[in-house]
């Protein structure tokens, strides 16, 4: 066993010559290799050994099984091991840092988890009387509250179910306002920076998307807007625009954007995913922001990855707030009600639908309530502080080595390098990512955004300690050393070490195997395989 150059022994492989023994069960010490359930479940095993039913009539009409369902078959404990190995093979908040740019992967409290458990959260139903719960309304509204104060705005529509969501909400309520007024604009402005959810909720709603260019220093140029606004004026819906964009920078003419927007008789949508970089330090109500969704598994702490539940609830300006989507809860002389129908709106109320089918995720707003709560309003300054702070450490521990496409300048929260320190190296952003794994680190998010080259955005969050964020930096340090004495070996074939070697991305996500078959049912004939 060899050490790393911080004094870490390197795990025995391919990378360093060391002895690697071809292992009978394929596994790799207490790393074990996991088939697919298909592969070793039998369809003749079942975990329960009741008695084949005799006599007993099938309730289901003409809907009779006529074949076996073809589930693999498994006792309780192989089923159970099946799945906490398959995840211990996925990496997480929870074992390592990670530093993927623009998700803001946070530590998530056991505080909150606490909390969502509690039988009067975790037990109740949606289709419970509402009656029953006027616990969940007063949370619910609490961190309605919550949401509305730090970011200064007038309403929020608290049921999207994530930041995509979220846009698609705000979009609609920007939509239901110009229709409202007679105007029918056709056009969306998106900067050339922006997260391709944009664009894309915008193309959804039937708008044709015009692309803002970036000044040198990565932040809308002001000039191009205008002369994009001048040239479409009177058919411009609205913006959308990220802030603090994803370049890490803060849009310092975002207010003078504001006034350009409402100038046009438009909507300025902000991209709330990047506010865990100012949670009380600036109000999206105070820069002129009409809508804003905020990712509460990005800023608020919910566990977020592996496609699981977010929420995204969207902060409304005044103008926007009668607009705001069904379900809304609404302050009564006798407490909370939670408006559900149309019928059921007053005077003003003119919701333009509904985004789901019951009240978004209570889970989440459990969860996220409880970080706000523990931390205070002080506390959530602190962290936002922190998190930039961090980004800014790594920026300064790696900027000599690695290149920064706008100079050295502070970050916001996260911190972008371009690609060309790996200039005449032979190793590409992709490559250098690979070889992070092999070090045990998630990679930070790579060619995003699109507007750099190579781009390799980080963002450490304000979880991690000094110490870890100094071995990341040591450990990028030795990879840039790498890679410039030209050790190619080191990052071409990257990872070694994972349990899977580099993968095929383009063909996983353009073919997608997505049925298992049968071995002989797939096998390829000989003649095919020619
Ligand atoms: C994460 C993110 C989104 C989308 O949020 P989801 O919750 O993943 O749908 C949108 N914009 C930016 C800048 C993001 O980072």
């Amino acid at each position: 066993m060899s050490m790393n150059t911080q004094g870490r022994p390197t795990r025995p492989g391919e990378a360093d010559g060391a002895f690697h023994p071809k292992t009978f069960t394929g596994n790799s010490g207490l790393d074990m290799e996991e088939p697919l359930i298909f592969e070793f479940g039998s369809l003749e095993t079942t975990g329960v050994d009741l008695d084949e039913d005799d006599g007993v009539e099938f309730e289901l009409g003409g809907h009779r099984r006529q074949a076996e369902i073809g589930l693999p078959g498994l006792a309780e404990p192989e089923a159970m091991r099946h799945y906490v190995r398959l995840s211990r093979n996925n990496y997480a908040i929870d074992s390592g840092l990670y530093p993927l740019g623009s998700c803001t992967m946070k530590h998530n409290p056991r505080l909150n988890e606490k909390m969502a458990r509690l039988p009067g959260f975790g037990d109740i139903h949606p289709l419970q009387p509402v009656s029953s719960v006027p616990g969940a309304l007063e949370l619910i509204d609490e961190l309605a509250h919550w949401l509305m104060v730090s970011t200064h705005m007038s309403a929020v529509a608290m049921s999207p179910k994530a930041g995509a969501h979220g846009e698609l909400c705000g979009m609609m309520a920007i939509k239901a306002a110009h229709t409202a007024a007679g105007r029918d604009p056709k056009i969306v402005l998106v900067p050339e920076s922006a997260h391709g959810t944009n664009p894309a909720t915008a193309a959804l709603l039937g708008y044709k998307v015009v692309s803002i260019a970036a000044k040198d220093d990565g932040t809308v140029d002001l000039d191009a807007l205008k002369a994009t606004a001048e040239e479409h004026t009177g058919n411009i819906a609205g913006i959308m625009l990220t802030n603090p964009n994803t370049c890490g920078l803060f849009e310092r003419d975002i207010k003078l954007i504001a006034d350009l927007i409402h100038a046009a008789d438009a909507y300025f949508y902000c991209d709330g995913a990047n506010f865990n970089a100012i949670v009380g330090k600036a109000r999206p109500g105070d820069l002129g922001v009409d809508a804003m969704h905020i990712n509460l598994h990005k800023t608020f702490s919910t566990p977020h990855g592996g496609g699981g539940p977010g929420s995204g609830p969207v902060v409304l300006s005044e103008r926007l707030a009668p607009f705001a989507p069904l379900p809304f809860i609404r302050k009564t002389q006798s407490g909370l009600e939670l408006v559900e129908t149309t019928s059921a709106t007053t005077e003003g109320e003119q919701p333009f639908g509904r985004m789901t089918a019951f009240h978004g995720q209570m889970g989440m707003y459990v969860r996220a309530l409880s970080y706000m709560m523990s931390h205070g309003s002080d506390g959530l300054k602190q962290a936002s502080e922190d998190a930039v702070l961090n980004a800014n450490y790594i920026r300064v521990g790696l900027q000599d080595l690695m290149s920064l496409p706008f100079g050295e300048r502070p970050c916001m929260h996260e911190v972008l390098f371009d690609d060309s320190f790996l200039k005449d190296t032979g190793v590409t952003t992709l490559d250098f990512a690979k070889a992070m794994i092999d070090e045990g680190y998630h990679p930070m998010t790579m060619y995003f955004p699109l507007v750099v080259h190579g781009a390799m955005l980080i963002e450490p969050t304000e979880s991690e300690s000094r110490a870890a964020l100094d071995l990341f930096i040591a450990t990028m340090r030795d990879l840039v050393m790498s890679a410039k004495r030209g050790e190619t070996d080191r990052f071409s074939g990257a990872p070694y070490l994972a349990p899977r070697r580099r993968l095929d991305e383009t063909a996983a996500a353009r073919k997608p195997v997505l049925k298992w078959t049968e071995p002989e049912a797939a096998e390829v004939s000989p003649a095919a395989a020619e």
